[in-house]
């Protein structure tokens, strides 16, 4: 299917990152696109996650890694605005 034009979007067609397969979906952990055969199913709890072969060594630690890495996010983005809003209260202040 080569020479079609590819849609970029969150829907589009991924290529696996480990091969050249097209991707199944993204890793539960780091989001990277991976196929069916790059990819390990996870059952810990009332869902199933798949994640990629990166992350299925550090497994057991790796979800709870992403939420880490989500509330490090929220966070880091409060103390920018913060930030930004101290320069701005003291550059009118001066
Ligand atoms: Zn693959
Ligand atoms: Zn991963």
């Amino acid at each position: 299917m080569t020479g079609q034009l590819q849609r970029v979007g969150d829907d589009g067609p991924l290529r696996c990152s480990f091969c050249s397969n097209e991707a199944a979906g993204p890793c539960a952990s780091c989001e990277a696109p991976v196929c069916g055969d790059c990819c390990t199913l996870t059952e810990g709890g009332a869902k199933t996650w798949a994640i990629c072969l990166d992350c299925d060594r550090k497994k057991g630690r790796s979800l709870s890694h992403a939420w880490g890495s989500f509330g490090t996010f929220l966070i880091g983005i409060l103390v920018v605005l913060a930030a930004a809003v101290g320069i701005m209260a003291w550059l009118s202040a001066h």
